[in-house]
């Protein structure tokens, strides 16, 4: 059984894969820089005794995401798990969010979900099986001030999925999503000590997530133990969305 997970050099995905790994899945290790970063997740992943193949690759550019998704058909072949958790956040206040800028963001956090989605959906029809699961956010469901375009591309992810979720049931594949909180990863680093405090304040379990929180969650979702669940958005966010 074969997982493809997008961005896994660190953070949510490098531990997504760590959990697909130790569910018994070989991982397709996905980074777009972090060479180095997504080698620690391949050798941590062989270390639990299942194949790594690693494939670096920039999302900006969607010709990109096109190329990424036949090099993986063609040297690790059909995944039966797509983990869509690749997204970048750029916090702007709406009169200096360049169009550049805009179209970066939704080109990884949105496009490349579409592009993967479109370019393994045929065969995976074929096979009449594939779980995908996307990472979203709850920003997606709230909206936030300076996170405009974050949070146009996550609620469009949500409705992405329980659209395709719609479409390929029928064919035995099934799309969902979770939406995590805020989880300790180097995209929250900028936070200072008092932002923290107080959205750990506001969540009800007290503190941020883990990870390894988000990937339980995931591998859940992609498992047989969600085999009559699809189209769900799975909110991992200690409460905080309540
Ligand atoms: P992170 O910054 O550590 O990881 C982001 C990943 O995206 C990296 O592994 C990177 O390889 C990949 N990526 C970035 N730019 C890319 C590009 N141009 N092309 C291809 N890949 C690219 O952050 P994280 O917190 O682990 O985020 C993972 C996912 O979880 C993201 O989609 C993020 O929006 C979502 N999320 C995170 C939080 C949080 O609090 N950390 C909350 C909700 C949702």
């Amino acid at each position: 059984m074969l997982a493809l997970i997008t961005g896994a050099s660190r953070g949510i995905g490098k531990a997504c894969a760590l959990e697909l790994a130790k569910e018994g899945y070989d991982i397709v290790v996905h980074c777009s820089g972090n060479i180095a970063g997504a080698e620690e997740t391949a050798l941590a992943v062989r270390a639990l005794g299942r194949k790594a193949y690693m494939f670096a690759m920039d999302f900006s550019d969607p010709e990109n995401v096109h190329n990424f998704c036949g090099g993986v058909m063609e040297h690790a072949g059909l995944p039966d798990v797509i983990v869509n958790n690749a997204g970048i956040c750029l916090p702007a206040q709406i009169q200096d969010i360049s169009l550049e800028d805009w179209d970066r963001l939704m080109n990884v956090n949105l496009k490349a979900v579409f592009v993967i989605c479109r370019d393994f959906a045929p065969a995976m029809i074929e096979r009449g099986s594939g779980s995908i699961v996307n990472v979203s956010s709850i920003w997606g469901r709230t909206g936030s001030a300076m996170e405009s375009s974050y949070c146009a591309s996550k609620g469009g992810l949500v409705m992405f999925s329980k659209s395709l979720a719609q479409e390929l049931g029928p064919s035995g594949i099934r799309v969902n999503c979770v939406s995590p909180g805020c989880i300790d990863t180097d995209m929250n680093a900028g936070y200072s000590e008092e932002e923290r405090k107080e959205l750990e304040d506001r969540t009800p379990l007290g503190r941020f997530g883990t990870p390894g929180d988000v990937a339980k969650a995931v591998a859940f979702l992609a498992s047989d133990k969600a085999s009559f669940i699809t189209g769900a958005d799975l909110l991992v966010d200690g409460g905080f969305s309540i």
